[in-house]
């Protein structure tokens, strides 16, 4: 199955906020949460959060990686649940001690409002960005035992960012791969989203694929089940080679013109897209970095 919207996924997992810019809950003797969305999303979540475990709290938010939609609502989240421990990679803590980073960070939370409107439940201080500490660093290997029968393995899956984790319970055989694996839009296309290297983005995916998921959650937008679970994974890598195969095809044929290689890629893959999607100035920064990966290894 491919679910796109927010609600229980399997017994005691659930996708909150919005599809676009997910949060997700395990339940269990200590919930956690997987990621932290957009601020201005950080209402909805805790919400959410609440309709779910009552008046216990989420005693964990793990953090995929630094980027400004997967760590928005951390602050928030401090706010309701002050025994929450935020755990990432030694790397992305390292990102969120950065003044000009939690700057960019904030800016981007604050520019993505318009794109999610419909969901934001209140105004005010709590959907701002605001600076956190991350009280738990964790690293390739780590198995935390967070509840009875729930237990969360770090896998270290750099290529996207050089600070991505991807999360496995293997108890549940569910794995989150945030933008580890590639991001499929409603038309079945699968974004590449290799920022930092080709060869390292395609080696993380390669790790995951042996490991039995039920359950794979991508980052934004859609979570998979069983076979589909299965075919996501392949199809990531082979929407990669085509990727870089074709982006290394179009800059032979410019001549090595970056701008006009992106025009010609985001009218195949961003213009007229149906769906949610990011926005244009953010995809068109991103798309300079991917091809000029591609320029690199090329
Ligand atoms: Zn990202």
């Amino acid at each position: 199955m491919i679910i796109n919207t927010t609600g229980e996924i399997i017994d005691g997992f659930f996708m909150l906020g919005h599809p676009g810019v997910p949060v997700y809950l395990m339940d269990g003797d200590n919930p956690a949460l997987f990621d932290a969305g957009f601020s201005c999303l950080g209402e909805l979540y805790v919400q959410e959060v609440k309709n779910i475990l009552g008046t216990r709290q989420p005693k964990f938010c793990f953090l995929s990686h630094s980027h400004f939609d997967h760590c928005g609502a951390v602050s928030t989240f401090k706010k309701y649940f002050p025994n929450i421990k935020i755990v990432s990679s030694i790397q992305a803590e390292k990102v969120f001690q950065r003044p000009n980073a939690i700057a960019l960070i904030k800016q981007l939370n604050k520019a993505s409002e318009s794109m999610v409107q419909d969901s934001i439940i209140s105004g005010g201080e709590a959907n701002e960005f605001l600076q956190f500490d991350v009280d738990l660093t964790v690293k390739e290997g780590d198995l935390l035992k967070i509840s009875d029968g729930i237990s969360v393995n770090i896998i270290e899956t750099p290529g996207h960012t050089r600070d991505c984790l991807s999360y496995y319970i293997p108890e549940k055989k569910i794995l989150l791969s945030s933008e580890a694996f590639g991001i499929q839009d409603p038309t079945g296309y699968i974004y590449s989203d290799f920022l930092v290297d080709y060869d390292i983005y395609y080696t993380s995916m390669k790790k995951m694929v042996p490991l039995d998921t039920r359950v794979v959650c991508s980052g934004h937008g859609l979570v998979f089940t069983d076979k589909d679970a299965a075919d996501y994974k392949q199809n990531s890598l082979s929407a990669c080679k085509r990727f870089f195969k074709l982006v290394k095809k179009i800059l032979a044929e410019e001549k090595g013109a970056v701008e006009k290689v992106k025009n010609r890629i985001k009218k195949i893959e961003y213009d007229g897209k149906p769906g949610f999607k990011q926005p244009e100035s953010a995809y068109l920064l991103n798309l300079e970095a991917r091809i000029n990966v591609v320029k690199k290894r090329a």
